[in-house]
């Protein structure tokens, strides 16, 4: 059945619920050009301010999971089981969770994006080791599932196409923070991706694009509803992302720490999350093995290295960081409080780590050594933090934009923002 894209669009703007003939002529008339982009720009208005109901919401994801391929990965040998985050500064998580859910029995098929902004991308750390590709076919993906249970790739342009169209359009029109545009652009990947079972590790704070725990919460139980909807087993987590989580950001810095973690080292806080999102994901595809003991016995270490060679990169590369140093020193002493994420993920994008536009180059080496964490005591004149560039330029840009990252306080620190909290489960 035809529609007319001012019906459909002066339908959502008047607040009607839109039929479900209608999102499907309307995201299939968008993929043959039949609905304008500005006809597509003025609907995403029309549900940035009046939402989606959740029939409506099912069928608009359903349909942009039909504009492309349905991967199904439900005949290999182990389980499979995905970790979704929706972003945050130096998280590194993907890199140390997939080979070690991996090494307890699971298969991991983490299809990914690149960064874009002050939070980085998967891929991005990744290729800062010397031969690793992340395009891979749809066959080597099967194959390196099996053989070595963990793959990290480029999503590629067959999963949800229209949502490549889409999120670019939302991102030109104001219309990114609408919990059922996010929901579905994120959930669409993800089914589409074939795996049995998610964990999403949804970020709030300064340094996420949600700043409020409320709307984490809603966009939480909205992707868990969608996931258990497509018949995949998903469970989601708060996490909250007030300072960087660990103390690298950067692509070749997060990698390096990433490896420390693998070696039943690294910071506390970067084990920790893993530990705790390993374990859900295990949960929901039966395993009962202890994901600690496989960081501290060497097992998901070497699960990272056949994961990296088997996709042509060198896991004994030694990765330097960028030849220019810079310290920002403490202008008093004093107990952190607070270490600004949005700051450092800001000066590391500036140093070189980040892009502006989705083709634009990174710097492998660039980023920000965070020195302090929270709760840690420094004396005046102690570095704070480390800033590495290749040029004095964005030397300077990060210089600049790290400037007052640090919040002192008078007395003890009380770790009040991240107190352990239940999965969020539908
Ligand atoms: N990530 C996505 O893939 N889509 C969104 O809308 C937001 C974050």
């Amino acid at each position: 059945m035809d529609f007319s894209a001012l019906d459909v669009i002066a339908a959502k703007r008047d607040g009607h619920e839109l039929s479900d003939e209608m999102i499907g002529w309307t995201l299939a008339a968008y993929g043959t050009g039949e609905v304008a982009e500005e006809q597509m720009s003025a609907l995403l208005m029309a549900i940035f301010f009046r939402g989606l109901n959740d029939r409506e919401l099912r069928t608009w994801t359903d349909r942009m999971i039909a504009s492309g391929e349905r991967l199904n990965l439900r005949d290999l040998s182990r389980p499979t089981v995905d970790k979704h985050s929706t972003g945050g500064v130096g998280d590194k998580i993907s890199l140390i969770l997939a080979p070690l859910v991996a090494a307890c029995g699971a298969a991991v098929p983490q299809l990914s994006g690149r960064g874009l902004g002050h939070t980085g991308g998967t891929l991005d750390k990744l290729e800062s080791i010397p031969g690793w590709r992340a395009q891979l076919t749809l066959e080597e993906i099967r194959e390196q599932l099996e053989t070595v249970g963990a793959v990290i790739c480029a999503a590629g342009a067959s999963l949800a196409p229209v949502d490549r169209r889409l999120y670019a359009l939302r991102d030109v029109t104001s219309t990114v923070e609408s919990i059922p545009l996010i929901s579905s652009s994120i959930m669409s990947k993800k089914i589409a991706e074939g795996t049995e079972a998610l964990v999403l590790d949804v970020k709030f704070g300064r340094g996420a694009f949600i700043k409020d725990m409320e709307t984490a919460t809603e966009l939480a139980h909205t992707m868990v509803r969608l996931g258990l909807e497509h018949d995949v087993k998903t469970v989601a987590k708060l996490t909250p992302m007030w300072s960087p989580l660990g103390r690298a950001v950067g692509n070749a810095l997060e990698v390096n720490e990433s490896v420390d973690v693998l070696h039943g080292g690294g910071p506390s806080d970067v084990r920790d999350l893993t530990i705790e999102l390993a374990q859900a994901m295990c949960e929901l595809v039966g395993i009962t093995a202890d994901p600690a003991a496989r960081l501290d016995d060497g097992t998901a270490y070497e699960v990272y290295r056949a994961m990296i060679a088997a996709q042509g990169g060198d896991p004994d590369a030694v990765l330097s960081p960028a030849p220019l140093c810079d310290e920002v020193l403490a202008t008093q002493s004093g107990i952190v409080h607070g270490v600004d994420a949005l700051k450092v993920g800001v000066a590391a994008w500036r140093l070189g780590a980040g892009r502006s536009r989705k083709e634009d180059a990174v710097s492998v080496g660039a980023g920000v050594i965070c020195l302090a964490k929270e709760g840690e005591s420094v004396e005046k004149c102690q570095p704070l933090f480390e800033l590495y560039a290749d040029d004095d330029t964005h030397l300077e840009a990060g210089r600049h934009a790290i400037q007052d990252a640090v919040r002192f306080g008078d007395g003890p620190y009380a770790h009040l923002l991240s107190p352990k909290r239940d999965l969020i489960r539908e």
